[in-house]
């Protein structure tokens, strides 16, 4: 692997501050996902759909037209007129050789029932290893297209790869790197070159983003003058034109550029003279240490304010003092890093840990005025690290002085008080409903609706007390995050705004009352890595995309200050976003589109930097090509963001009418392009990596966010709409469609040891390094319907903050016994967390899986044990969301298809 940094002693980009998440060492899972491309340069690229020619203004094609872009609009600052069509150094994707045959397996219908898993997945036409390839050739041809009929095909889903993950094809410039899709993918990986045929199309064009993402190989550099275009400040890219040795022209705006001197040299190569080997032409994101233009002020020290809700007792205060103890020489920052902590209940109290011993001072005076400063409150950690230490031993046994009710707002204003020069991050535990004091909330949950329509308004904050406090933190940099850990209603819909426009993160519990146990297992995990992943203060985020393209909608969690710009007080290398593009200039000049986000942070460590994402999508005038670049995995994620504002904003049933009505455009659209009208009748046909996107659709409806005639409280919807916004597409997609496995030995045989062996030394021989979790082997995936399932199998459902281990009875009894140390299914516990330690294979290799599943996100995902005839077994079939719900409140699969044929 090359080695990519570039100024030395900079690791990884990050701040050093290690986490089990970014160490993880595994690339899991395994290569079948070209997620890891921009960073892993020696894995040949998947072949995604062509562009071919590109032609005006645009309309989002998710139901009714939505309102144009908020306020404080600012108008870029002026184009120069395009100089001619934009031409790449070579004309890439028509001159491609054509594509190795594909070995023509005939497409096997799998029958209903149980699966027989490492099968291929045969939808209509489409040999197994065809993918990403048969659409390819099939535009060289233009004739043939790849579509699935749904009605007929029911096995869409790669029992290998699950939904695969798409990169638009850049294939021939420089590093051949496009951005990794995980950190920024498009709903289109070919866009319209007209608003017109984008319209046709009737398929949401927009990004998902994940921009502070972990990333193991990220070229840091450092340069005395970073290259960007004069007229719109793009930062150089890997699809600009290199003109010639001294000049670059922007694929923004199109202005000639002049390269510095500087960028004649490549400090990786050492090699002069090739400014096409600089780092920021070869690999698509890229980080700078910023000169001191780009310093508004001398960094302050890296801040941290921790308010602990005591109004319940603080079962929680135990694990969340253990891992802030643990973790007090990880958090992110340097010598001078600050920690203020503050606990309440009905009064709030203060520390002060600049002497000795800590020492506890109550302020029960909740008025907002003037409550008292006092030094010693806000200390550096490393100079009055025994009294915080000493504190949190102690803390978990505190006797707290009585006082009923909460009074969040006043901590929450001390915090900014306190914080408010430094700028930082506030971590706020909720514990019981806000009843005190400035910002105090009435509980608005009605127990008797829950199951039906959420009333009007009801989503919306009761007060704007929070958004206020939030915009005053935006305003001095300073972000909140919430932990709600209340087992009671604590309005959340009012308390969230604290959160989701300081750009900060919420971490939700809503089981605390039913499953105590298990929440905390996912808090002790969530919290580990919260204290000690890395962070950026004083950020701001901008959009920038190829003239013609124009933003009209921001999704996170975030302060949106102009139409390109997001403020971010903080940001987390967790965070997701969504971004909703519209077309109001023709792209018909245009080859390839480019849209470049650049994050400009300081770094715990005072640094400051700047993450550049750069993007290039082809262009096409033709709606065929449109169709076949469309992601599914994107356009759901971009769907569940829209619906999640209609949700807030409008109301539920608008929510899923738009959910609804995306999938028949799809439909319908398709038709009009591609079918004939003899073809549409008795089909239901759509591209093939749309092919799940009904299915998505369907889970969506299902999800506890957008779910209707299943009891769902208040806080508990609320909650699911937050993490809508705040999660990266790869977790907001699981939360909906889980990943279901087979574990049971028929299905998931393991390998045999010969071939087990020689497969491990020829990896060896090829990567010239040691095996690590890559050899992990996967287990079948499958549907998410019972139709799938057997008698006597065990399944695992991983949900992102869930796996569920669905066990069947009538398995053989050594199963029982080598993997639950049980003698027969009915000495199963429902409702068990963990599988015990136990030293055969059949143990190892699930515990190993599950681990493996575990590692690779960034959050706590404790694992459950669930008997099929258990209590607890509605946790499972919830997410059958191909079935018809128990009770039949909603439709199966099968049905759904049928209304989308109906309208
Ligand atoms: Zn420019």
């Amino acid at each position: 692997q090359q080695q990519q940094q570039i100024h030395p002693g900079m690791p990884n980009g990050s701040n050093g501050a290690g986490s089990h998440y970014q160490s993880q060492p595994a690339v899991w899972p395994p290569p079948a996902q070209p997620a890891q491309h921009q960073t892993q340069p020696l894995r040949p690229p998947m072949p995604p759909p062509p562009p071919s020619a590109p032609s005006p203004p645009s309309g989002a094609p998710y139901g009714p037209p939505r309102p144009p872009m908020p306020p404080q609009q600012q108008p870029r600052p002026p184009m120069p007129p395009p100089p001619g069509p934009y031409q790449p150094q070579s004309q890439p994707q028509q001159q491609r050789p054509p594509m190795p045959p594909q070995p023509q397996a005939p497409p096997t219908l799998r029958p209903p029932g149980p699966p027989q898993p490492p099968a291929p997945m045969p939808p209509s036409g489409i040999p197994p290893t065809a993918r990403l390839d048969g659409s390819l050739r099939s535009s060289q041809d233009g004739s043939t297209q790849r579509h699935v009929n749904l009605l007929q095909d029911r096995q869409l889903l790669s029992p290998t790869e699950g939904i695969e993950v798409l990169k638009p094809s850049v294939k021939h410039y420089p590093g051949d790197a496009n951005c990794d899709p995980e950190v920024m993918c498009c709903t289109l990986n070919v866009i319209p070159s007209t608003s017109s045929l984008l319209q046709k199309a009737r398929l949401p064009l927009g990004l998902l983003l994940h921009p502070f993402k972990d990333l193991r190989n990220l070229p840091v550099i450092q340069a005395s003058v970073i290259v960007r275009c004069r007229s719109c400040r793009t930062y150089i890219n890997p699809f600009v034109q290199l003109i010639d040795q001294r000049r670059w022209r922007c694929n923004v705006c199109y202005r000639t550029n002049d390269l510095p001197d500087e960028f004649q040299y490549d400090p990786v190569s050492k090699v002069y003279g090739e400014p096409s080997r600089r780092p920021e032409v070869r690999s698509a994101t890229v980080e700078f240490i910023a000169p001191q233009e780009y310093t508004v002020r001398p960094p302050p020290p890296a801040t941290y304010v921790m308010l602990f809700d005591v109004s319940l007792g603080a079962a929680y205060l135990s694990t969340v003092c253990q891992v802030l103890l643990r973790s007090l020489d990880r958090l992110p920052g340097d010598a001078r890093t600050q920690l203020a902590i503050m606990t309440f209940n009905g009064f709030l109290h203060l520390y002060q840990l600049d002497g000795p011993r800590p020492r506890m001072l109550v302020l029960p005076d909740l008025d907002e005025a003037a409550p008292p400063l006092h030094d010693g409150l806000l200390v550096t950690v490393s100079e009055c690290r025994d009294a915080i230490a000493e504190l949190l031993e102690t803390l978990p046994i505190q006797e707290f002085p009585e006082a009923p009710g909460s009074c969040l707002g006043t901590a929450l204003q001390m915090a900014y008080k306190l914080a408010q020069s430094y700028g930082g991050r506030v971590t706020a535990f909720v514990a019981s409903l806000p009843s005190l004091g400035p910002g105090a909330l009435q509980n608005r949950d009605d127990p008797s609706t829950r199951a039906g329509k959420p009333s009007s308004g009801i989503l919306q904050p009761g007060t704007d007390f929070y958004k206020r406090l939030a915009l005053d933190c935006c305003g001095v940099q300073l972000g909140i995050d919430l932990f709600c850990l209340a087992p009671q209603p604590v309005d959340l819909p009012s308390l969230l705004p604290a959160s989701l426009f300081s750009s900060g993160d919420f971490f939700h519990y809503p089981d605390m009352a039913e499953r105590p146990d298990e929440e905390r297992a996912r808090l002790a995990t969530d919290f580990n890595r919260y204290v000690t992943r890395k962070i950026g203060f004083e950020a701001v985020m901008r959009l920038r995309c190829t003239k013609g393209i124009s933003i009209s909608a921001f999704h996170g969690s975030c302060f949106v200050r102009s139409t390109d710009l997001l403020s971010l007080p903080t940001v987390n290398p967790d965070a997701g976003f969504g971004i909703q593009l519209a077309l109001e200039d023709s792209l018909a000049d245009v080859q390839l589109a480019v849209c470049q986000a650049a994050l400009l942070y300081t770094s715990a460590k005072g640094e400051r930097r700047i993450r550049v994402h750069t993007l290039a999508v082809p262009v096409t005038s033709r709606l065929e090509d449109v169709f076949r670049g469309a992601d599914q995995r994107a356009v759901a994620g971009l769907l569940a963001l829209m619906a999640t504002d209609r949700t807030i904003g409008s109301s539920l049933t608008d929510a899923r009418e738009a959910l609804v009505n995306a999938a028949v455009d799809l439909i319908t659209a398709y038709g009009n392009c591609a079918l004939s009208s003899g073809q549409r009748i008795g089909s239901l046909c759509v591209p093939y990596h749309l092919r799940l996107l009904p299915a998505l659709v369907l889970a969506l409806m299902k999800c506890t966010a957008f779910r209707l005639g299943v009891s769902t409280r208040l806080d508990e919807r609320a909650g699911a709409l937050a993490a809508m916004k705040l999660t990266p597409l790869r977790f907001l997609l699981m939360r909906a469609y889980p990943d279901l496995y087979a574990l049971h030995p028929s299905a998931w045989p393991p390998p045999p040891p010969q071939q087990q062996q020689q497969q491990q030394q020829e990896d060896q021989k090829q990567n010239n390094q040691s095996v690590s979790d890559d050899e992990i082997d996967e287990p079948p995936r499958l549907h998410l319907s019972a139709q799938f399932l057997e008698r006597g199998g065990l399944y695992l459902l991983d949900a992102g903050r869930e796996l569920l281990l669905f066990v069947f009875s009538g398995m053989p009894q050594a199963v029982y016994q080598q993997l639950f140390a049980v003698d027969s299914f009915q000495q199963i516990r429902d409702g068990q967390l963990g599988l015990p330690e136990l030293d055969n294979p059949l143990s190892e290799r699930v515990r190993g899986f599950v681990e493996c599943l575990q590692s690779d996100r960034p959050f706590g995902a404790p694992l459950t044990l669930l008997r099929e005839d258990g209590r607890q077994r509605g946790r499972f079939t919830r997410y059958l969301v191909e079935d018809r719900s128990e009770g039949g409140a909603s439709q199966s699969y099968q049905e759904f298809l049928q209304t989308l044929q109906k309208m």
